[in-house]
């Protein structure tokens, strides 16, 4: 089985394969209601190198927090991003190690050398291999420094006053991870998902270490037991919510 996700999609601030949007301007444009100066953390979505990946810029608003997601490459946009919150990234965390999502790690340590770079232990070694980041496949190969910090299932990570708990995801690679902020008593939570789930599609298992079942099961089991309302930003594509993919995603709701 394999997702279709629309690469070639372009917002209003595109321009070259580079776009950056707010979670408001990206909610609404994906018809999802939702009000972004209520919300503690603000997050810019910037969609970065070829595979359009989205890398995500997590700030707490009260305090310096500051969470780097994916930075994928167009490692300038990402660090001018980053400069214009006035805070230091705290942690750069990959969602999964395939090189479209880890290809600006080093210029973001480079930056930021304080700053520790997690990934699941299970992806750990794609960091510094472009074959087993499938870099090497495009002919642009993509090498990151190590990780500093291995992440596993129920492990924290702060943005300032605000805690993101780490899912482990296996499937479309076996170290794939969710972080879910569970958001507050009048705001909905958010998670950031990855490869795993996508607005109308999943992630690939057609490469090495992908596990059709074990995403499946993980989607079912871990994601689809997340809060209706939780709004999921995906590597690529839309954000859309928990309830609409449970009730809309064509992997789902047929057969
Ligand atoms: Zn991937
Ligand atoms: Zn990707």
């Amino acid at each position: 089985m394999s997702r279709r996700v629309d690469f070639a999609r372009r917002g209003p601030y595109h321009s070259g394969s580079q776009e950056r949007r707010t979670t408001n301007d990206r909610f609404k444009e994906d018809g999802l209601d939702v009000e972004e100066k209520e919300r503690p953390i603000k997050v810019d979505i910037l969609t970065v190198g070829l595979m359009q990946t989205a890398c995500y810029v997590v700030a707490d608003k009260e305090t310096d927090g500051l969470l780097v997601i994916d930075p994928g490459g167009d490692a300038e946009m990402i660090l001018e991003s980053v400069s214009m919150t006035g805070c230091e990234p705290a942690v750069i965390v990959n969602t999964h190690g395939h090189g479209d999502h880890i290809a600006a790690n080093g210029a973001l340590k480079k930056a930021y050398p304080d700053a520790p770079l997690c990934i699941h232990r299970a992806d750990a070694d794609m960091l510094t291999d472009p074959e087993k980041n499938l870099s090497a496949l495009f002919d642009m190969p993509v090498t990151s420094p190590p990780a500093d910090r291995l992440l596993a299932e129920g492990d924290e990570m702060s943005v300032g006053e605000n805690t993101l708990s780490v899912i482990h995801l296996p499937g479309h690679t076996p170290g794939g991870i969710g972080l879910y902020w569970p958001g507050t008593d009048v705001v909905a939570g958010m998670l950031f998902c990855g490869d795993t789930l996508f607005a109308g599609g999943v992630g690939r298992t057609d490469f090495p270490g992908g596990d059709e079942k074990a995403l499946m099961a993980c989607i079912r089991g871990k994601l689809f037991t997340l809060p209706d309302d939780t709004f999921v930003l995906p590597g690529h594509g839309p954000a859309t919510t928990i309830g609409r993919e449970k009730q809309t995603n064509p992997f789902f709701t047929s057969g």
